[in-house]
């Protein structure tokens, strides 16, 4: 079968070659199990091509990732590169490549597996059946606006400047991720801002509301102050299905949420871009966690993650949903049998090395294909 979907894998450094390891394992699989075949390439970034190329990530990398379906990303980093300047370390390979490819809406989703409702500190019966999506604006806001800085003031103090500042298309475009998602979910989105003390949040209040009214009435729209919706998180969670707000407020509530579930080896996420004149939507998968140096090479590593990270790929760049369900009831099936990496270890349950967690999710992967 000709190969369909292109992916460009790039491991990085620490756990992120072991974690890839594994979902290479499940590539390969539905390459010879399902109907889908991948053209997969892949490279260096982070350490590694600072190892290789005295760089974060290179040029041809780059140009490589623009011209993929998607990318997935291991972790970058770790203690040989923390003493290169800034703009040398390994995260400015990860920054490049998400400013690169304009990728302005970052998905976390927040899902929490019936076998891991013990792992979060909320009670059970808040976290049971949790199925939520923070879209995050990625590329503007507080982070990026100008002006921007220190300055001594002529008494002597000193003076720290940062803008809140939003346009009427960068509010559009990553509103207009978060209702097509909402479509293919239960049709409800939360918009978040202040615009009680912000007149950047009045604007990003309207725009959304506008943008709503025009193309996606289908889809149920709320407004919700960030604060309220930060306590909302932890009273009842269940009430939300995609929540969409700028990229201050977005770092702090998706932090919040991915945590509702458990271990930070449970959780992928997706950053994407405008789709192109092909059809085809820029993207990156990648786990939220880092290259934790503290267990690299030790066989510890959850893979889930990742695994995970793939399965967004399946269902948002590829359109793959089946695929996509299927890797994720592989996932559940091997939680609810007690099969754990050390990270979500629970009494009673098997503790499995990076290469024997892939095992058996390629072996529920066939026994559900059988
Ligand atoms: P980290 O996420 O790497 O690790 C935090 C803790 O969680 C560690 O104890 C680690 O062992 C554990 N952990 C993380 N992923 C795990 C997994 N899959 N399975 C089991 N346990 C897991 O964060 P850190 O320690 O703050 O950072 C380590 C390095 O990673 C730093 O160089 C940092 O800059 C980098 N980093 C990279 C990314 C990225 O590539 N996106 C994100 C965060 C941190």
């Amino acid at each position: 079968m000709p190969a369909n979907k292109s992916l460009l894998v790039l491991p990085g450094d620490g756990i992120g070659p072991e974690v890839m390891g594994q979902v290479r394992r499940v590539v390969d699989w539905m390459d010879k199990r399902r109907a889908v075949t991948f053209d997969l390439a892949e490279d260096l970034v982070g350490g590694a091509a600072i190892d290789a190329h005295g760089i974060p990530v290179t040029d041809a990398t780059v140009e490589k990732a623009m011209n993929v379906d998607a990318v997935l990303l291991g972790a970058v980093g770790g203690p040989k590169w923390d003493n290169l300047d800034f703009s040398k370390k390994p995260e400015r390979g990860l920054l490049r490549l998400r400013k690169d490819l304009q990728l302005y809406a970052n998905l976390r989703p927040a899902l929490c597996f019936e076998a891991l409702v013990d792992a979060s500190t909320l009670k059970p019966e808040i976290v049971s059946g949790l199925d939520i999506m923070i879209v995050r604006e990625l590329t503007g806001g507080v982070y990026f606006g100008e002006p921007r800085g220190i300055e001594t003031l002529p008494n002597g103090e000193r003076r720290g400047v940062n803008t809140q500042v939003y346009t009427t298309s960068e509010i559009r475009r990553v509103a207009a991720v978060a209702f097509e998602l909402a479509r293919k979910r239960s049709g409800r989105v939360t918009s978040c801002e202040k615009a009680n003390v912000m007149e950047s949040g009045v604007l990003w209040r309207e725009e959304v509301q506008r943008l709503h009214d025009e193309s996606f009435q289908d889809v149920e729209l709320s407004h919700m102050y960030a604060d309220n919706a930060a306590m909302q998180l932890v009273r009842n969670p269940k009430q939300f299905d995609v929540i969409v707000t700028d990229n201050l407020f977005g770092d702090i509530l998706s932090d919040e949420a991915s945590m509702l579930t458990g271990s930070l080896g449970m959780l992928p996420s997706a950053s994407l871009g405008d789709v192109d004149e092909t059809g085809r939507r820029k993207a990156m998968y990648e786990p939220v966690h880092g290259s934790a140096p503290d267990i690299a090479g030790q066989g510890k590593a959850n893979p889930i993650a990742t695994v995970l990270s793939l399965a967004m790929a399946l269902r948002y760049s590829f359109d793959l949903a089946e695929d996509a369900d299927l890797v994720e009831a592989a996932v559940e099936r091997v939680l609810a049998k007690g099969i754990r990496t050390a990270d979500i270890q629970a009494p009673g349950s098997q503790v499995v090395s990076t290469g024997q967690m892939g095992d058996a999710l390629l072996a529920e992967l066939e026994a559900m294909a059988a």
